[in-house]
């Protein structure tokens, strides 16, 4: 078939560059089968409609600023017998992010925390949600800096047009006075309106220890823990395992970063 120029100018008005990339293809095809107009026009559609959604996802997942790609196929939870595989299954369906949940991941450095937050808000970016990933000391940074530059709404504005915002490492570096105050607003920002995935190596208990105010921290952990899913991952340093798995002559392969 040649090329309909008339048709193609129609594409790019309308913005379709699916259709104008692949009628005549698919034109082709349908007559051979014998498939009608409806059918055609369906397909056509279908491909259009398909490249755009696949496009936002690859955009939602760019915007989130993830600092690796992980998954939750490439989680191995042989590494952690005591981590419940269903439960983190079943987070990875995203409800609670839609409930406007949070989850919190406690465990010792190396155990898969990060690996599974930035997994749960890909899974998100996959089924329409926005994200963005932020490390704890990160965020407190650029509170700090839209402070300075009176910029704070616009950084608010910004965590508002989320639907779910990951704050990894909280509490591997204590946080100043005006670093704990920023991320007091933060989640009071976020409660109940946007869900926050936190991954953390203390226990609730050592948390006045990271914000420096018991009654603040206090208040902080009654909002957070309302409606929250406690992820406790025991276990070994995965990059540690793999090592020593190598050591030993062992098949076990460490991914490193
Ligand atoms: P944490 O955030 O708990 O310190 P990370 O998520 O950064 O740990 O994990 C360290 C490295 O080990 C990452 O490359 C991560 O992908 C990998 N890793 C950790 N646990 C697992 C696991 N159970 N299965 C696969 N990879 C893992
Ligand atoms: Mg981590």
């Amino acid at each position: 078939m040649k090329s309909n120029i008339l048709l193609e100018n129609y594409c790019k008005t309308l913005k379709l560059p699916t259709v104008s990339r692949e009628y005549g293809r698919l034109a082709r095809q349908c007559a051979q089968e014998n498939r009608g107009y409806a059918a055609f026009l369906q397909n056509l559609l279908e491909l259009e409609v398909q490249s755009r959604q696949t496009k936002a996802v690859i955009r939602r997942i760019k915007e989130a600023g993830f600092p690796a790609e992980k998954d939750v196929s490439g989680f191995d939870f042989t590494a952690l017998p005591k981590l419940n595989k269903k439960r983190i299954l079943d987070l990875s369906g995203c409800e609670f992010i839609r409930k406007r949940e949070c989850a919190v991941l406690i465990g010792p450095p190396g155990v898969g925390k990060t690996h599974l937050a930035i997994a749960l808000g890909r899974e998100a970016c996959r089924r329409g949600l926005r994200v963005k990933f932020h490390t704890a000391t990160g965020l407190a940074t650029e509170y700090a800096e839209a402070r300075e530059e009176k910029t704070v709404l616009k950084l608010e504005r910004a965590i508002e047009r989320r639907d779910l915002i990951i704050l990894d490492e909280l509490g591997y570096v204590p946080l100043g006075q005006n670093a704990a105050e920023n991320l007091f607003g933060f989640f009071s920002k976020c409660y109940e309106r946007i869900s926050v995935i936190l991954t953390t190596n203390l226990p609730f208990s050592h948390w006045p220890q990271i914000f420096g105010d018991e009654r603040l921290t206090g208040a902080l952990l009654d909002r957070l823990t309302h409606r929250v899913h406690v992820v406790e991952m025991k276990g070994e340093s995965y990059r540690l395992g793999g090592r020593k798995a190598k050591e030993k002559g062992g098949n076990q392969q460490a991914e490193e970063e």
